[in-house]
């Protein structure tokens, strides 16, 4: 069965994922990862518990840090 979804090959690189849409993206709602039944990769959802990982990134301030420095980044650019 194929996902539609964007797929990640390991739990790492999903967790990465979702750190980085969560700094780039405003709006983006990903709140953790799965790993799925239906095609054996991972995904990211916004169903279910914030990742510890992704709450330790908010929590230490390096979600806010990293987006303002690529405000400044695309405005000095
Ligand atoms: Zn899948």
């Amino acid at each position: 069965m194929s996902c539609s979804k964007r797929k990640y090959n390991s739990e790492n690189l999903a967790v990465e994922a979702l750190i980085e849409a969560r700094i780039n993206f405003d709006t983006n709602s990903a709140t953790t990862v799965y790993l799925c039944g239906d095609c054996g990769y991972w995904h990211l959802t916004s169903r279910g518990d914030t990742h510890p990982k992704l709450k330790a990134a908010l929590d230490s301030g390096q979600i806010a840090r990293q987006k303002l420095s690529n405000y400044w980044e695309r405005k000095l650019r």
